[in-house]
């Protein structure tokens, strides 16, 4: 029997009776990180990297079961030895090390091999198995490197400033978020946001985290103060009356889909910057080749042509069925406050 093995409920490990960012509920839950399709809610037992546990707190509830180790610390559940080590992906993010009667797995969650800063920087993790996301699998992915990308963004805010718009930029709350306020925050003199980004950023601010403090935008802020201001809102709040009370404004998209013209053109942006936090084509195969792997089992985004490819150089590679997101965006419930 193999040592973990893809289930209905998710990635399991039969030998310690524990499952891997499952997608129904199940008693013991290791967590790759605090993303709404990787931890989700209704488990018994939580485990994920201590610095996760706020996060998860605030996506589950405060009420949550959740246990915190260290990068690197070794736990052991049913006699099976488990370690979470950084993934590079968001702050608490972690690959899961699971090993066991002299074979070693590796989940990997998401992750990106770029430092943004704020997060823990990836390491590879030598194994025989790896698990791989693959979100942005394919040959046409290759990321600019990122202080080129953070500098086109900075002279994009210039020109809206120049043309009296207002600078709206759309991130992912948890992750993408915090890499444009860290980048951001002695660069503009005025950065607002939409609550669910200012909950995330009071929050990691409480824990130390060196982030700027942002306004919220509420229905009171007055025309005058978006001036000239940027404002950070999430993917959903796109297109909504929430966002047009910022007109004059220009809409800025980070997201990797910005790679891809047409997706820049369906959103309506008037700039798109392929910010993403997860690898690009040449960082799956660095991260895979890395570990060492002989064996690869390739999850979420374009598994079967990554998986193709991996094959084709000589690394047996499977594509497994996941329930995670292909998404470097999220959907939030309530754009419009
Ligand atoms: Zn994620
Ligand atoms: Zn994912």
């Amino acid at each position: 029997m193999e040592l973990l093995q893809f289930t209905d409920k998710g990635i399991w490990c039969a030998a310690g009776d524990f499952y891997i960012d499952p997608w129904k509920p199940v008693k013991r839950a290791v967590i790759t990180h605090a993303h709404s399709d990787h931890a989700r809610p209704g488990n018994q037992h939580y485990l994920c990297q201590q610095s996760g546990i706020p996060l998860l707190q605030m996506r589950l509830g405060a009420d949550i079961d959740v246990q915190g180790i260290p990068y690197g610390e070794t736990i052991y559940l049913n006699g099976v030895k488990i370690s979470l080590h950084p993934a590079g992906h968001m702050i608490g993010s972690a690959q899961v090390r699971v090993e066991h009667a002299g074979e070693v797995w590796v989940a990997s969650g998401d992750y990106k091999l770029e430092n943004d800063g704020i997060c823990t920087p990836f390491e590879p993790v030598p194994c025989h198995t790896f698990i791989t996301e693959s979100t942005f699998g394919l040959p046409i992915y290759r990321w600019e490197p990122q202080q080129q990308l953070l500098a086109r963004i900075s002279n994009w805010i210039y020109e809206n400033q120049q043309a009296g718009k207002t600078s709206v930029i759309t991130a992912y709350s948890l992750g993408k978020a915090q890499r444009l306020l860290y980048y951001l925050k002695d660069k503009v003199p005025r950065i607002m946001a939409h609550g669910a980004i200012s909950q995330v950023n009071e929050l990691l601010i409480q824990q130390g985290y060196p982030l700027p403090s942002i306004e919220r935008v509420t229905p009171e802020t007055p025309k005058t103060a978006l001036k000239n201001a940027v404002v950070i809102a999430p993917p959903s709040a796109d297109d909504s009356t929430w966002m047009r009370r910022f007109t004059p404004f220009s809409l800025g998209v980070c997201s990797g889909w910005m790679q891809v013209r047409g997706h820049m053109r369906r959103r309506n942006a008037d700039a798109g910057f392929a910010l993403s936090d997860h690898a690009d084509w040449n960082g799956l195969l660095d991260a895979v080749t890395a570990t060492g792997a002989s064996q690869v089992y390739v999850t979420h985004g374009f598994s079967s042509v990554f998986a193709r490819y991996l094959t084709e150089k000589g690394i047996a590679a499977t594509e497994v069925s996941t329930s995670y997101s292909d998404d470097d965006e999220e959907i939030i419930p309530n754009p419009e406050t």
